[in-house]
């Protein structure tokens, strides 16, 4: 193996949602970073990988980053793993991968579970536009500010939260998005996995009630105001052309202003749309 930083992603919860080229890699590299030494050496266990490791974490990560550089430099092999899901995803790994990028060092993807995605597939929200936005602010005021400015973010929200703050941030979703569609998907692969589903305020009385533990993802549905996706610009002059009483020239105005494409792109398109209705019809 030559001196290469593989980024592996790790199970989030479940252990056997590990990928089989995780855990050979992982047998591999001579050395594993880790977020947690101790935390992250059952998983090893469990797979039986024995490796020299070192941590790596938010407090210790300027100095352990150059020490890690220094063992890539050298020739070594690394692999970094955080606690749970996607090094670099809410967890310590940026740095690094862009001090190795800039030394040139080759940096590897080993893909696995994301807490966001993982939620984000079995949440029912809208999945072709979706932002990612990490952890709100833990202070009410920051988090007001940081939630009113996502509230016309067109596409599903997707934020972690600790779960003892979950009510007063559900809270302050229902007031400054008003009363939307949200998941709180809990303790995903894991033996309490719970999707709620609902307007916020029906998911704030349960939440209320009953005392959320473990670990949760919130996910939040666009709201009306925001664009909705526009249809792509072949499918609006197909459905603007069928009828034929349009010339090819209003149509590709009326799709430009619809798609937002120019309309000489419209224009195109549109020659190219009725070429094609055409040839359909002759044969
Ligand atoms: N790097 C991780 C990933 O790829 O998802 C995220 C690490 S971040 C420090 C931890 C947060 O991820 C938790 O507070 C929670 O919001 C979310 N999370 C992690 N595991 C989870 C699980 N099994 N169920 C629900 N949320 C989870």
């Amino acid at each position: 193996m030559i001196a290469t930083l593989y980024i592996i992603a790790t199970p989030i919860g479940n252990l056997e949602d590990i990928t089989y080229r995780a855990v050979r890699i992982l047998g591999e590299v001579d050395l594993i970073a880790a977020e947690d030494t101790r935390h992250s050496l059952k998983l090893l266990n469990h797979f039986g990988i024995t490796k020299p490791m070192t941590s790596y974490f938010d407090h210790n990560k300027l100095f352990k980053g150059e020490r890690i550089l220094n063992a890539l430099r050298q020739g070594k092999s690394v692999a970094l793993i955080s606690d749970a899901g996607t090094p670099c995803i809410s967890d310590p790994g940026y740095q690094l991968v862009r001090d190795a990028i800039a030394e040139h060092i080759p940096v590897i993807p080993v893909p696995g579970a994301c807490a966001a995605i993982t939620a984000l597939s079995a949440s029912g929200l809208p999945s072709d536009n979706f932002s990612f936005v990490g952890f709100p602010p833990s202070r009410q005021g920051k988090r007001r500010a940081f939630l009113t400015k996502l509230a016309n973010n067109p596409g599903t929200l997707i934020l972690y939260e600790a779960p003892h703050r979950l009510v007063e941030t559900l809270r302050d979703i229902h007031e400054t998005m008003g009363n939307r569609r949200i998941v709180v998907a809990r303790e995903l692969t894991k033996i309490f996995e719970e999707l709620l589903r609902g307007e916020v305020a029906s998911v704030l009385e349960l939440v209320s009630e009953i005392k959320v533990r473990g670990e949760v993802v919130v996910l939040i549905e666009p709201g009306e105001d925001t664009p909705l996706e526009t249809e792509p610009v072949e499918e609006v002059l197909w459905r603007l052309l069928s009828d034929r009483t349009i010339s090819v020239k209003d149509a590709a105005t009326k799709a430009a202003e619809i798609t937002g494409v120019s309309r000489s792109v419209a224009y195109t398109k549109a020659l190219e749309v009725r070429n094609g209705a055409d040839c359909d019809k002759k044969q």
